[in-house]
């Protein structure tokens, strides 16, 4: 017989996150959940205990609510296996799927439980969905939330895949309205169509051509759009993938004025930089664009000082050929990056060199994306959140070897790239991820919380 307080599983660290801070501790699982922590050496009777070895630090699993799983109709761009086998490999313990790229898009009912379907089986960690709002489902988006979706993303231009058109003016405001009036949430790709068309060029190999089609100005007159939008609706609306700093002052300005609206940024855009991408090089191709040095260096400081909320992966991977098959024409190839289990590594490699701890990229990329979802019992260690942990060596290095990375397609923009921090387990409530499996399909229904997080 075992004790009714009788824990699961101990894990002791010297260095464990703990109410935003680093320190020594005890934490104790019951039944998947954190149900003690306690002082690093506190006797706790236990089934199974974990001593994490020097250096390795206890931090709550990441939640990623930017990924393109594109499975079903694209498997072989990536799949819930092996998608979720690379998020947990990279210390990701939750997603959000994107409703495209997928075929069917995630635009109704029917079509999300397509999705599900699919990633029930697979699934190695926990799994929730955003939907698509798109020209021909506005009026019925109260559907799609009632079926348990965390939200709605649009493109404000075109997103590079035919069954997910974007939405022109009149469209987004429709959208902002129709999901004011049940607090829905609206995530937006917001780059403008008529600076895109006016910047167009032919394509080619050039990078800083490819940089010019996309300006800042598309992002700052798109994002202006929205802001009114959540101005005049009361609504909440979130800037996907924030490419260009020039268009901080605006977030911050419409954050001042008290309107409801965040903004992410991802690793891609924090670590690499135009002046480093050679011509030819389209897998660095991404919508909107890897900008240049100066730009990286305000993006760093807009999430410092709190402007941009978010670090998620915006893992929108395809095939090699996609990719890399078009002689380095940057106007045919795909525009999206594979960054799914290499977020952490990147993102806390360059923040400590630039003197940022490991306590602020956690909080942008596992606390922060939770609490943008909702998830009141993810992205944190604290007593009653999920048991969803990883053992995290900060200082162990390694190379980016493509080929060895858990994504489906051997393709990355980080290939050969030096960085610092290796996943050395990742729990999902309590149970070591080793691709069985055991992840849960998450529901905003059940799961979103709007009362308060476990502390
Ligand atoms: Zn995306």
């Amino acid at each position: 017989m075992t004790a009714p307080d009788r824990l699961d599983l101990v894990i002791r660290a010297d260095l464990a996150l703990v109410e935003g801070g680093f320190r020594p501790a005890a934490v104790g699982v019951r039944a998947g959940a954190i149900a003690v922590i306690a002082e690093r050496h506190a006797p706790l009777e236990s089934s199974d205990e974990v001593v994490l070895g020097p250096g390795e630090r206890l931090v709550p699993g990441l939640v990623d609510t930017h990924v393109h799983v594109d499975e079903p109709g694209r498997t072989e761009w990536e799949g819930f296996a092996s998608a979720t086998a690379a998020a947990a490999a990279g210390g990701v313990t939750t997603i959000l799927d994107m409703p495209l790229n997928s075929i069917p898009p995630t635009i109704d009912v029917a079509a999300l439980e397509v999705k599900r379907d699919a990633a029930r089986p697979k699934a190695a960690i926990d799994v929730g969905f955003w939907g698509g709002a798109v020209p021909h489902n506005l009026g019925r988006l109260r559907d799609l939330h009632d079926a348990g979706v965390f939200g709605f993303k649009c493109f404000l231009a075109p997103s590079g895949v035919d069954e997910f058109p974007h939405l022109d003016d009149a469209g987004l405001r429709s959208a902002q309205e129709e999901l004011a009036e049940f607090d829905g949430l609206l995530i937006v790709h917001a780059e403008d169509p008529a600076v895109l068309a006016h910047h167009a060029n032919a394509g080619g190999p050039s990078y800083r051509r490819f940089v010019d089609s996309r300006p800042p100005e598309a992002e700052l007159v798109a994002i202006r759009r929205v802001i009114d939008g959540v101005r005049a609706t009361g609504g909440r609306a979130h800037i996907l993938h924030l490419s260009s700093a020039a268009a901080l002052p605006l977030i911050d300005d419409a954050k001042a004025e008290g309107l409801r609206i965040t903004a992410e940024t991802c690793p891609h855009y924090l670590v690499l930089d135009a002046e480093h991408i050679a011509d030819g090089a389209t897998e660095f191709k991404c919508c909107p664009p890897i900008r240049d040095e100066q730009n990286r260096d305000l993006l760093w400081q807009g999430l410092v000082d709190g402007v941009i909320d978010l670090v998620v992966s915006d893992h929108s991977p395809a095939t090699a050929e996609l990719k890399l098959g078009f002689d380095g024409d940057f106007g045919r190839a795909w525009g999206g990056i594979s960054g799914l289990q290499l977020g952490l590594a990147n993102v806390s490699t360059e923040a400590s060199e630039r003197g940022i701890g490991l306590d602020r990229v956690l909080g942008w990329m596992s606390t922060g994306p939770a609490d943008f979802a909702g998830l009141a019992r993810k992205g944190r260690i604290a007593v009653g959140a999920d048991a969803d942990l990883v053992a995290f060596d900060p200082a162990a290095e390694f190379t980016v070897v493509p080929a060895e990375l858990r994504h489906r397609n051997p393709v990355s923009a980080f290939a050969g790239r030096r960085l610092r921090g290796e996943v050395r387990t990742t729990w999902l409530r309590g149970i070591p991820v080793d691709g069985t499996p055991h992840g849960r399909l998450l529901d905003a229904r059940t799961d979103r919380s709007s009362e308060g997080s476990p502390r």
